[in-house]
């Protein structure tokens, strides 16, 4: 983003991505896969998201709503309800939320106002949502920031891009060729002195700005100099969590009379399998289903892409009641914690974040650092996150 911003101004771009493809931490998967552009990573368009929304049109790529308007479904404990958010105690969450002074881990707030068996509901569906929804660890993440999404809605409107996130990465690429600016692949950046980048290649690249835009972690991969040392700490300072995504071709919806009951409308499952949170693409009809597990237990999993095939299956399986191997036409099983090049999924809000992005934010000299962890809005982690905060570089390295 920040590259087409500045090509569109009339400065020369290069771009260094270290992979062989454009997208980073999004990753559209080939069509012949999955029968679509089926996405690897960043899926859902998360809130108002203007900036994507705005880039969608530009490009003139289609948004598909309505995540939330299929089903819903619960099936834990070996019972199948239509999904409930509010255990009970849910109605004094905005109240809580709206006394706090000062921030604090969550797990700390639910400790301090919501302790005792009658809220044992309540904090597990918080503690659950924090970890698989933001992949945070609770206690890191940040009780302002969960006030925020909450209270300010973020969570209740989520949409797609019909031709997949790729299409608006593949727009973007045109647009930096077109105005003048190179893409380099295979090159993976080692150390930055100065103007000057140096490749693992050992080729070297001057230019009068340089923006990192690497994932938090991956900022300890690359040799920035001593200055850089505060603004690795502040790096640490904010969350970055885990997320294991896993995806099943099938040849038909062999889930759709599951349990006896008409699941052709299902769009979205929680259970309680060590895979536990599912998705289909309704209202789409593609017959794939989406595993998903995050946060500090997809950190510590050292399973194997295999091995976490086997454990998807062996949930949906049960979740279903069916054998879902006879149907199975394509399998994945994304870890990106072990991505070199992500470490991660995306960041989450801590109590010290704010601080933090403040140093990052500062160039050094002429080093800028951008990304979706610098983001200030209600929706950190995201793709729309990623894409402002380019926007936003781009604006204050012009004014430079
Ligand atoms: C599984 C998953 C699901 C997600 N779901 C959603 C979702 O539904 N909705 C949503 O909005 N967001 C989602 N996200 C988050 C979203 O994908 C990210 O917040 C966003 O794409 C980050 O963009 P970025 O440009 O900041 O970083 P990145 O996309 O990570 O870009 C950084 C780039 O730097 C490159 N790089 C790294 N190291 C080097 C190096 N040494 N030299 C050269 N290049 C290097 C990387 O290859 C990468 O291309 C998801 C992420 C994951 C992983």
């Amino acid at each position: 983003m920040t590259g087409r911003e500045l090509a569109r101004a009339g400065h020369r771009v290069t771009i260094l991505e270290a992979r062989d493809r454009i997208g980073g931490r999004i990753w559209e998967l080939p069509e012949s896969e999955f029968g679509y552009r089926a996405e690897g990573g960043a899926e859902f368009i998360h809130g108002d998201a203007p900036v994507t929304k705005t880039l969608i049109a530009d490009a003139g790529l289609t948004l598909l709503q309505g995540r939330r308007d299929g089903e819903r479904l619960d099936m834990r404990g070996g019972t199948v309800s239509d999904r409930d958010d509010d255990a009970p105690g849910f109605e004094l969450l905005p109240e809580k939320l709206a006394a706090l002074k000062h921030d604090l881990p969550i797990a700390q707030f639910l400790d301090r106002n919501f302790t005792g068996e009658q809220f044992a509901a309540l904090r597990r569906s918080i503690i659950r949502m924090t970890e698989g929804y933001d992949a945070a660890d609770p206690n890191r993440a940040s009780t302002f920031a969960l006030r925020e999404e909450w209270l300010g809605g973020g969570l209740r409107q989520s949409s797609r891009v019909a031709e997949g996130y790729g299409a608006i990465m593949k727009f973007l690429a045109a647009e930096i060729r077109k105005h003048g600016g190179a893409i380099r692949f295979n090159v993976e950046v080692k150390s930055v002195e100065g103007a000057t980048v140096r490749c693992a290649d050992g080729t070297t690249i001057t230019g009068d700005r340089i923006l990192n835009t690497v994932p938090l972690p991956v900022l300890h991969d690359i040799d920035f100099g001593g200055a850089f040392v505060p603004k690795l700490a502040a790096a640490d300072a904010i969350g970055y969590g885990d997320v294991i995504k896993i995806l099943f071709g099938f040849k038909t919806m062999f889930w759709k009379s599951a349990h006896g009951r008409d699941m052709s409308h299902l769009s979205f499952l929680l259970s309680d399998e060590f895979v536990p949170t599912w998705w289909t693409q309704y209202p789409r009809p593609h017959t794939v289903l989406t595993g998903w597990f995050a946060g500090p237990r997809a950190a510590k999993s050292t399973l194997s892409e295999a091995e976490l095939i086997e454990r998807g299956l062996d949930a949906v399986s049960r979740i279903f009641a069916t054998d879902a191997r006879p149907h199975l036409t394509a399998a994945r099983a994304i870890h990106w914690g072990r991505d070199p090049f992500a470490r991660g999924a995306y960041s989450y809000a801590t109590p010290e974040s704010h601080d933090a992005q403040d140093e990052l934010s500062k160039p050094l000299g002429t080093l800028y650092y951008a990304g979706e962890a610098l983001y200030r809005g209600a929706d950190m982690g995201t793709v729309e996150a990623a894409l402002a905060n380019g926007k936003d570089t781009a604006a204050r390295i012009l004014a430079a």
